[in-house]
């Protein structure tokens, strides 16, 4: 799987350890994107910043948070997608208004970002969407920040989660279409919004709901206002954050992201059964669609393949002196698979190099049948709303004209996918984006 969603945002109001809130939320986001991270503190009405590339854990020191003082802070962790991996880039992006400090950091992709920096006449220094943001609320300065925003908001097109600073508030917004997920908090007096319940698990706080599609969410010394902006003709949730970005130990658009996973692999299995001697998961996303087909089907579930958790982002590769290298730096099969038949089972197929290399360890482990099920649908299209994907030409689906074909190239004995109507029982149309599997896409696309 090569889908990165984008990014986490992180925002805690009203804590004497506000900054440490955020650090913590933030290592608990950290498989959200792991190029760069920051976090902005608001202390005495000014914004004190520390950011860098990396890891959350090796970005931020003791000392480091300590000097980030407040009682209100948001942060950030990045994958990029729009804008390259540079220190300019990674957010919370900060600004001088006439009123104050604004800083902001964001979950998504404005589709429509050049035109706007076109069109407002917005010169920035990086190459990042959210730089239109802060221009664009200044554009509309208004003594009163939630109008700004009701204002600059409704010019955006596309996904987006923000987590805004003031010089005296913490602001969240969600828009209208509801692309990725935001879900609010609360610890003794202090709230958290967070991309993912996971973080409220970690820091100890309690989960009270959703930031609504289209909501602007304020949080000051006088307490807690929402706006709301225009609404939607429909929704737009991202349906890959239960197939793939989420953890699935968080709740995401208030739901279980492991039970919608289960799901998939429970309508994989009454789908497209096969007699096998074992089920076993490409892990770690793979695992509780495969528990759940091993239990609709009634055939053993193990751990066939083991994944090694401490690979980074790069490494020197051994040119062609061991086969499959990139693979089996990651996932090596046990040696139980030898003589079995077995069913591996994936949450999607990107580019299909990795299921191919994944399928040749198998077999050459001893593995006497390897049929590959995919408990989502083929990939036809990529994402323009904050998630790194290859072009069409690249995806697997995009390349083939049938599944059989795909099956040729990737070497399984058989290949099935998990219909799209079955699907639909996870996301339904009316409330999901579900673009990449049709192509439909809930907004218009500037190229
Ligand atoms: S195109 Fe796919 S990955 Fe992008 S928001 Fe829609 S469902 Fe999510």
């Amino acid at each position: 799987m090569s889908f990165h969603d984008k990014c986490a945002v992180v925002g805690v109001w009203n804590h004497p350890s506000a900054s440490f809130l955020t650090y913590l939320s933030l290592y608990a986001l950290q498989h959200r994107g792991q190029e760069g991270a920051g976090i902005v503190s608001l202390k005495d009405g000014k914004h004190l910043s520390y950011k860098n590339q990396g890891l959350v854990g090796d970005i931020f020191t003791k000392d480091k948070l300590d000097s980030l003082k407040g009682k209100g802070a948001i942060g950030h962790t990045r994958y990029s997608t729009t804008g390259l991996n540079e220190l300019k880039n990674i957010q919370p992006l900060t600004w001088n208004l006439n009123g104050g400090p604004l800083s902001v950091a964001h979950n998504g992709n404005i589709v429509n970002h050049a035109l706007l920096k076109k069109k407002f006449r917005i010169f920035t220094k990086g190459e990042s969407d959210t730089e239109c943001l802060l221009p664009l609320i200044k554009y509309y300065e208004d003594k009163d920040i939630g109008q700004s925003l009701l204002k600059a908001l409704a010019q955006l097109e596309g996904a987006y989660s923000l987590v805004f600073l003031t010089k005296d508030s913490l602001i969240v917004a969600r828009d209208p279409m509801g692309f990725r997920p935001l879900v609010l908090g609360q610890k003794d007096q202090a709230y958290i919004v967070a991309s993912e319940t996971c973080a409220f698990d970690l820091i100890g706080a309690k989960y009270l709901r959703e930031i609504k599609a289209g909501e602007i969410l304020i949080f000051n010394k006088k307490g807690m206002k929402s706006l709301f902006l225009p609404q939607a003709k429909k929704k737009a949730q991202c349906i890959f954050e239960y197939v793939y970005f989420s953890r699935p130990d968080s709740l995401v658009f208030n739901k279980s992201v492991y039970e919608k996973r289960k799901k998939m692999g429970e309508y994989l299995a009454k789908e497209h059964p096969v007699e096998a001697d074992v089920v076993i998961p490409v892990p770690d996303s793979g695992i509780p669609a495969a528990i759940a087909y091993s239990q609709t089907i009634g055939i053993p579930y193990e751990m066939g393949i083991i994944r090694n958790h401490y690979v980074g982002r790069t490494f020197i590769q051994p040119s062609s002196l061991i086969r499959n290298f990139k693979i089996k730096i990651k996932l090596n099969p046990q040696a139980f698979v030898k003589g079995k038949k077995v069913v591996a089972i994936d949450d999607s197929i990107v580019r299909g190099s990795t299921s191919k290399a994944l399928i040749e360890v198998l077999k050459t482990a001893g593995a006497k049948e390897v049929h590959l099920r995919v408990s989502s649908p083929p990939i036809k299209g990529p994402c323009y709303y904050g998630v790194d994907t290859p072009q069409k030409k690249q995806l697997i689906s995009g390349q083939k004209e049938s599944v059989e074909e795909i099956r040729q190239f990737i070497g399984a004995d058989s290949l099935a996918y998990l219909s799209y109507e079955n699907f639909l029982k996870i996301g339904n149309k009316k409330d999901f984006c579900l673009a990449c599997f049709d192509e439909k896409y809930p907004t218009a696309i500037y190229n």
